[in-house]
């Protein structure tokens, strides 16, 4: 199936694109986690989002999706690995391939700066996505930087197929693991490689590995989708939410700064009427 909208993220930018977009009769892929976004879900109390003065972030996710639900838009638990720019459609890649008439990107802001290494070594040896690439370690012994929570269950499904694995969270807190999993608690300076395999350096102590996974919430833009325009880690846009690729629109956090709910789920509803009019300009 080729929709007409595909939104990549499910925090405040891409729930309120998707409401938007569905309430003007358009065929929706939103992409994402059921949680919606653990951003939302750790913030302890929002005071500034109007209508609700005082209210959790996690029951602020929990609000969102119940108006999801209530429309009947679902949310496919994929993670988009590449955003692929084919002419009149775009493809994205993730665990499944996916088409759609136009882009909505609405995955936050990437969590801490890439390791040294990590971009270099990307598809040789080091991944960014445990479903694309559990496969290629099956029996062998990998690490993973997590950072956040919801890599965990990356990290227990991966421990299924590979034969040893090391937890790295980058995060303060307990892990919630579900499987036997050795956990490390110290801050990575670089990933190495050479004939011997893949190496985690923390200073002067490495741990070896056969493939490291780095896995992240959100993945940069610019890595996401090749040819758009980003300025530091942020999407260029314009004021309709528009980027230099013509169909992509980006909204939320990853579009620019403040970072704040209530402007997320305002770009979030400017993107989706603005992809609304570029297909309504394609069918003319
Ligand atoms: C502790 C804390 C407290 C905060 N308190 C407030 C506050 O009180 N008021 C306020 O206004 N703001 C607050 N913020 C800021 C607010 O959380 C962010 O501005 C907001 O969540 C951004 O929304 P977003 O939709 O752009 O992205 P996010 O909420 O980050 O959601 C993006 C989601 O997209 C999904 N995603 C990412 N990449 C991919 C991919 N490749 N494929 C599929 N899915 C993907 C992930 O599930 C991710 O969670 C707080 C933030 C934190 C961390």
């Amino acid at each position: 199936m080729r929709y007409d909208i595909a939104i990549i993220g499910t925090g405040p930018a891409g729930v309120s694109a998707a409401i938007t977009a569905a309430l003007r009769n358009k065929t929706v892929l939103l992409l994402g986690s059921a949680e919606l976004s653990p951003k939302m879900r750790r913030a302890h109390l929002v005071r500034n989002y109007p209508g609700l003065p005082e209210i959790s972030g996690s029951a602020l996710a929990d609000a969102m999706k119940a108006h999801l639900n209530a429309m009947e838009i679902p949310v496919t638990e994929d993670r988009i690995t590449a955003v692929y720019a084919m002419g009149d459609y775009f493809a994205l890649q993730g665990e499944n391939l996916y088409e759609s008439r136009s882009v909505i990107l609405a995955s936050g802001i990437v969590n801490g700066k890439t390791l040294p290494g990590e971009n270099e070594l990307l598809g040789r040896g080091v991944s960014w996505c445990a479903t694309c690439d559990a496969s290629l370690y099956r029996g062998k012994k990998v690490v993973v930087i997590g950072y956040d929570t919801e890599q965990e269950k990356e990290a227990d499904f991966l421990s299924e197929v590979v034969s040893e694995i090391t937890y790295i969270p980058m995060y303060a807190g307990e892990t919630h693991l579900k499987r036997e999993i050795s956990v490390l608690r110290e801050i990575p300076k670089e990933i190495r490689s050479d004939e011997a395999g893949r190496h985690v350096c923390f200073g002067e102590r490495t741990l070896d590995a056969d493939g490291v996974f780095v896995l992240r919430n959100a993945v940069a833009a610019d890595r996401l989708v090749p040819g758009l325009e980003t300025e530091g880690p942020h999407v260029k846009t314009d004021a309709m939410m528009r980027t230099n690729l013509p169909g992509l629109f980006a909204c939320g956090d990853i579009a620019g700064r403040p970072y704040q709910y209530v402007k997320s789920a305002g770009q979030g509803n400017i993107a989706a009427l603005s992809a609304v009019d570029y297909l309504a300009e394609q069918e003319k």
